[in-house]
């Protein structure tokens, strides 16, 4: 299980304050609910790339000693299964479908004129999917924003909220990704008769 780093900062910082396991060691178990501090359980490495970075980081892991289920604290700046932080993509989203830009000059806003113009696309093409999601989810953290359509909704609610913190919130709390969960990595729907009433 994946949950986010209390540690709010730049990469640099990140890298640093995480070597020591002590510091955000989880005191009880997200997923059987144990009330005892979980056992360091090493790193996995991961790329990232964001304004000032491009390179490897490592996320900590943690042991649960009773239901022996791991559980990683992935820094907030970056997304689960995406290479680039939520800032770069948030920088180019914004350029290309709220001000207009095309995908090379929004690729340039994002710092990024090398990027091919397939990854933005992708990035359009999951933001588009997963914005009607979006803007009543964020409801709860800002007034949902006036604008003729979902993408230009979720787009001004998350420039209103900051991203980073719209993140944290829908990752923390609904376990909902800004580009929407890919395919793979959704839990197998329940049958009906086992759904929980509520
Ligand atoms: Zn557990």
């Amino acid at each position: 299980m994946q949950i986010l780093h209390p540690f709010a900062g730049s990469v640099q910082r990140y890298s640093e304050e995480i070597s020591d396991p002590d510091r955000y060691r989880p005191d009880h178990c997200p997923q059987c609910e144990a009330k005892h501090a979980l056992i360091g359980h090493g790193f996995y490495r991961r790329t990232l790339v964001d304004a000032a970075f491009d390179g490897i980081v490592r996320v900590r892991r943690y042991l649960c000693l009773s239901c022996r289920r791991t559980v990683s604290l992935l820094p907030e700046f970056a997304l689960p299964w995406l290479r680039f932080s939520v800032s770069m993509i948030a920088l180019f989203l914004v350029a290309r479908l709220l001000n207009g830009f095309t995908l090379t000059a929004a690729a340039r806003a994002a710092a990024q004129t090398a990027m091919p113009y397939q990854r933005g696309q992708f990035w359009i093409r999951r933001f588009q999917k997963q914005a009607p999601v979006l803007s009543p989810a964020l409801a709860s953290l800002t007034v949902p924003a006036a604008a003729p359509d979902f993408v230009s909704r979720a787009l001004r609610m998350l420039e209103s909220i900051g991203w980073i913190t719209a993140h944290r919130f829908l990752f923390s709390q609904l376990r909902t990704h800004l580009l929407g969960w890919p395919v793979f990595k959704m839990a197998p729907a329940r049958p009906a008769s086992l759904r929980c009433p509520t």
